[in-house]
């Protein structure tokens, strides 16, 4: 029989905040897709005006060897010690994985778009809207360019200096691309520079680079602003310009990330599956979301579904329901009383309580705000994440410490899984299906993103953690899940 686990007396659950996601959605307003300029062979550009000879110069205060570089103090000096390691990087690494020697890129080309004073690239003239708050690698110029007045001051200020970095090495993507000589469909291109960033960041994150390093939370954050840049839901992964969506992409700098610049070489033939979520009728219409007052119930009965039928086979028994779920309104002071949770925990809050053997959460801040600033899947991640405390307590496994939460995110990525293919539910005595909508699973790497932050991050883990957490569990299934029990 499985047993319901108790924390130990006197432990804090884990506690969830919303602050992260105001600056996420003020960021989110002012975002734009980026391009890359790929097409157009031979001729010549003009606009190589600065030098990447200039830019490679090492810092002047680099005396020291030994000691953990310092963070840059300007966005001027982020851009230029960021190239100095970018290029560093494939000098090393593009000899060992593709067996061609990299050379370095002809020039680097920061732009004022007011200004008028555009770089051009190729006989062919860019659209006029191309420059705004973009950042590019022309290739008939071999140079990078990006836009120095509005999205580099914007990522610096919001998302930290990483987050700059991360978007300078996705373009050094595409030079690499061009000193291979890759080829493919645009977004594999899009895809496969990504996981190239993320074999940069693993390199500075390992300590690699000797003038940039990586520190508590950069990585978080810099990816949040790194992922404005993407296509918007429902667009069409054959469209020329793809870029992938936020869960591809993420997916595609994790793979970078892990596995090094080698494991990104087959994208362009096929080695990398786009998950494609097409967009409905119907999310036109309602924008893809559930309405807010269905959301949680429905998302619940889901749940309910998939574990009585996913429960079995991975931890044997039959799965015994949920002994109870349900909203609670912290401003009226009724709250569910859960041993360890003192007055100040219910706020901002979703929870499993071992004792009663239920869920509930804040609906009055945490649900209405993740619903609005985010989509329903984000609500749903929530739910999953405390529906999976309820099956390790069933499963026996531990429900608290890092392992477990990261487990509980394997298992949450399980069930989205289930839910892309649709999972049946009784709706008033009707059979009804809830599947996700194009979208929903930015929603869900979002989701993580909000939930952010140095302490949050020793609880449950990194939002990067997470997510390589969750998509374990979505590509694995739930069985995957098993490898995180402490
Ligand atoms: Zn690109």
């Amino acid at each position: 029989m499985a047993r319901v686990a108790r924390p130990e007396a006197g432990e804090r659950r884990r506690v969830r905040r919303v602050a992260v996601l105001v600056a996420l959605a003020m960021a989110a307003a002012a975002c734009s897709a980026e391009g890359s300029v790929l097409a157009g062979p031979g001729s010549s550009a003009r606009g190589g005006t600065g030098s990447a000879a200039e830019a490679t110069d090492p810092p002047a205060a680099s005396t020291t060897t030994t000691t953990v570089p310092p963070a840059p103090a300007t966005l001027r000096e982020t851009t230029d010690l960021t190239i100095a390691a970018v290029e560093a990087f494939w000098e090393s690494e593009l000899p060992e994985a593709y067996g061609v020697a990299y050379r370095t890129v002809s020039a680097t080309v920061p732009y004022l778009p007011s200004s008028g004073d555009l770089p051009e690239c190729g006989p062919e003239e860019l659209p006029p809207g191309l420059y705004e708050d973009n950042a590019f690698y022309c290739h008939p110029g071999d140079f990078v360019a990006w836009d120095a007045e509005g999205l580099m001051p914007g990522l610096y200020t919001e998302f930290g200096d990483f987050a700059v970095s991360l978007v300078l090495a996705h373009e050094w993507g595409h030079v690499v691309q061009a000193r291979v000589g890759v080829e493919g469909p645009g977004i594999m291109l899009e895809l496969q520079a990504d996981c190239f960033a993320g074999a940069w960041a693993a390199d500075v994150d390992g300590g690699g680079s000797e003038v940039l390093a990586l520190r508590p939370g950069d990585l978080d954050e810099a990816v949040a602003g790194y992922l404005l840049f993407r296509d918007p839901p429902g667009t069409s992964p054959g469209a020329p310009d793809a870029h992938g969506s936020a869960f591809d992409r993420v997916n595609a700098f994790q793979e970078g990330f892990f596995g090094g610049a080698a494991t990104c070489a087959g994208y362009p033939g096929g080695g990398f599956s786009v998950v494609d979520i097409p967009l409905t009728q119907q999310d036109l219409v309602t924008g893809g979301d559930l309405p807010f007052a269905q959301t949680a119930p429905l998302l619940a009965a889901t749940l309910e579904a998939y574990w009585t039928s996913a429960y079995p086979a991975v931890f044997g028994g039959d799965y015994a329901p949920i002994g109870g779920f349900g909203p609670y309104y912290p401003s009226t002071g009724d709250l569910p009383a859960c041993d360890g949770l003192g007055p100040g925990d219910y706020a901002g809050n979703a929870f499993y309580c071992p004792d009663g053997d239920y869920v509930a959460w804040d609906d009055e801040g945490l649900f209405p705000a993740l619903w609005q600033e985010i989509g329903d899947l984000a609500v749903g991640m929530v739910l999953a994440h405390e529906w999976a405390a309820g099956v390790q307590a069933r499963a026996g496994l531990p429900s608290t410490g890092l392992a477990a939460s990261l487990q509980a995110d394997c298992l949450a990525g399980s069930w989205t899984r289930a839910m892309a293919a649709g999972i049946p539910i009784t709706v008033d005595g009707g059979e009804q299906t809830i599947v996700l909508s194009a979208g929903d699973l930015d929603e869900a790497v979002a989701g993580f993103l909000a939930f952010g932050g140095p302490e949050l991050s020793r609880e449950s883990g990194t939002a990067f953690e997470r997510f390589d957490a969750f998509q374990d569990g979505f590509f694995g299934g739930a069985a995957a899940c098993l490898a995180y029990s402490g």
